[in-house]
This record gives structure tokens, sequence and C-alpha cells, in this order.
């Protein structure tokens, strides 16, 4: 069996490709690099059954032989990225998923769509289910991110009714884990490498928003259950373990056994209130649960960020 993984160099990807060569799969991995790093995939490289393509996945994308699964991961995922980079976030969320759509249409592969809690927006309904149809400011800063994965999902749910392809859709919430990229501007990068400094720690607002916080490997083994299942409609994965951004902050410098101080600071534009998946889905359909409790993922990250942190 043979998967495209696009976005493969990025955080999430990387462990996607891992996952399947395990798997027995072969894997071509496809990125053009603007936040994927090719650090991530360096140690899949020369074995055999990994080949990486850098290509931008909004041009025309062209894989020779066979390709059984399409998994479709390019995009920026952190709101400092898609701020910075607006137009490529709508573009690989619309003509980005048209290409990867074409192509698993053309070899007959099963398409999975890597989509977002961001669908949700700033949720009026806790914690969300999937049938909810969320609260998204179209023309705010995230827009740009919220509405190309709002739109990925109608263009996957047109290939799937029209075509009859076969595709999935994971609803991916706060992730963490090895590889995430220090300056990505996401809470737990950003709170272990200041953690790790001695810096100050960058709390927005005054911290008593939530999210839930799901450990990278429990999050592509429900990925992979999702793509080995036969559910078209959209499933979360995530970690239902809610906590404030204060609490999250606390805990990394309690691991870190640092020394510094939580300082507060303005709330991001639309910054959602509160975030947490309903798992019932997930549950009953994959019988997937997370298993990493987060002081055990958050040691794990820290090996990792301890070898990428330079302090002093
Ligand atoms: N956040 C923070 N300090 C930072 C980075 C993020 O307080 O240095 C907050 C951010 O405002 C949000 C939460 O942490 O409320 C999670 O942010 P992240 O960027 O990790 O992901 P989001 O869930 O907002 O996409």
């Amino acid at each position: 069996m043979r998967a495209l993984v696009t976005g493969g160099a990025g955080f999430l990807g990387s462990h996607l490709c891992e996952r399947l060569l395990a798997e027995g799969w072969e894997v071509v991995c496809m990125d053009n690099l603007s936040t994927g790093d090719m650090a991530n995939i360096e140690h899949l490289m020369g074995g055999g059954g990994f080949r990486f393509l850098k290509v931008d996945v909004t041009d025309y994308i062209h894989v020779p032989g066979e390709v059984h699964r399409v998994f479709h991961f390019a995009s920026p995922a952190s709101p400092i990225d898609y701020l910075e980079m607006p137009i490529p976030t709508l573009k690989v969320g619309s003509l980005g998923t048209h290409k990867a759509l074409g192509l698993a249409h053309a070899k007959g592969a099963r398409f999975v769509m890597a989509s977002t809690s961001e669908v949700y927006g700033d949720p009026l309904e806790h914690p969300q289910k999937e049938s909810y149809w969320g609260n998204v400011n179209p023309v705010g800063p995230r827009g740009v991110y919220d509405e190309a994965k709002r739109f990925s999902e109608a263009l996957v749910m047109g290939y799937h009714r029209f075509h009859g392809l076969e595709t999935r859709i994971v609803r991916i919430f706060n992730t963490y884990g090895p590889r995430m990229r220090l300056n990505d501007g996401r809470a737990l990068p950003a709170f272990m490498s200041q953690a790790l400094r001695g810096e100050d720690i960058t709390v927005f607002g005054d911290g008593t928003q939530t999210r839930s916080f799901c450990y990278v490997d429990d999050l592509i083994e429900g990925i992979w259950r999702l793509s080995e299942s036969d559910e078209p409609f959209p499933v979360n994965i995530g970690n239902p373990a809610e906590m404030t951004i204060k609490e999250f902050a606390e805990t990394v410098v309690e691991l870190t056994d640092s020394g510094s101080t939580i300082t507060y600071h303005p709330l991001p534009e639309d910054d959602p209130q509160q975030r947490r998946p309903d798992i019932t889905r997930a549950q009953e359909i994959l019988g997937w649960q997370p298993r990493v409790r987060l002081d055990e993922g958050l040691k794990r990250t820290l090996e990792y960020f301890k070898t990428k942190v330079r302090v002093g």
C-alpha cells in the first residue's frame, strides 16, 4: 500500500509518515517547506519506502505510480503563521484541497482531510460535538484559516457525494509533542522555550480561556483508525481534558522547574474563549480515546525542546 501525505514534513505530517511506514506502507511525502522542516523527516530519508517531493500542493501535483490513500495535511496551522501567510493559507485549503482531491480521484485513493476544531470558531456550544455548525468570524484575522478548512470540508463532501470518492474528515483539536516548531507562536512551544530560558511566560488575556491538549501519539492513533474506518462524516480527535491557559502555563513552569514568572498580554482578536472536544463519536465509531496523560506527554515533549532551546 502506498500513501501520499501532503504537509508530510510538518509537525503532524511527519508523525503520520512515521506511523504509515511502521504499518508497512510506502510513503510519498509532499511539502513546500513553508512551515515544514526537513529536520522532521531526515531520519526517514534513505530508508526504503519513503520519498520526499518538494512541491507546493496548490500547484498541479503529479505522483507517478499507485496511490491508495491521500492524507491532506498541508497548511500553516499556528495563528501567527496564518496571520503572516493569509493568502497561502486560503490557497492551500481551497486550491490545495482541490488538487489533492483530484489526485485521489484519479488514483482511486481514499482521501483523509486534516480539518480542525477551528471550524467551530469561538464556540457557543460546549463541549463541541461534530453536529455543531460553529461560530466563525469570516472577516476576522483567523477567518483565513477557519474558512479555508470549512471550505475544505465542503469540497471533500462534494467529491464524496458527486464522485463517490471514499473520504474521511478528522477535526483535530490542540495537539502537542516533539517536532512542534519552537517559534510557531503556539502556547506550548512558547511556554516551554520561555520556561527553559528563564524568560517571562507570555499568557494572552487573563488566561481564563480554555483549551484541551492532546499528545501527538494519541492523535495519530485516532487518525489512523479513522482512515481505516468507513466513516465519511467528520470525527473530532482530541483530548477532552480541559484546562485554562493560566493552568497550562503553571503546569509548564512546574515541570521545567523554572524560575519564570507568568506575565499577561493582550488577547489576540477572535481568540476562542473555550474549547473541548466531545469525543463520543470517536469512542463509538473508532473505539478510540486518548491514553497519554498531560504530565507524561509534557515530559516527552520537554526532552525534545531541551535539545532545541539554547539556554543563556
Ligand atoms: N497563548 C498564550 N501565550 C502564548 C501563545 C498562546 O497565552 O504565548 C494562548 C492563546 O491566546 C490561546 C491559547 O494560548 O488562548 C492557545 O493558543 P495556541 O496558539 O496554542 O492555539 P489556538 O488554540 O489558539 O489555535
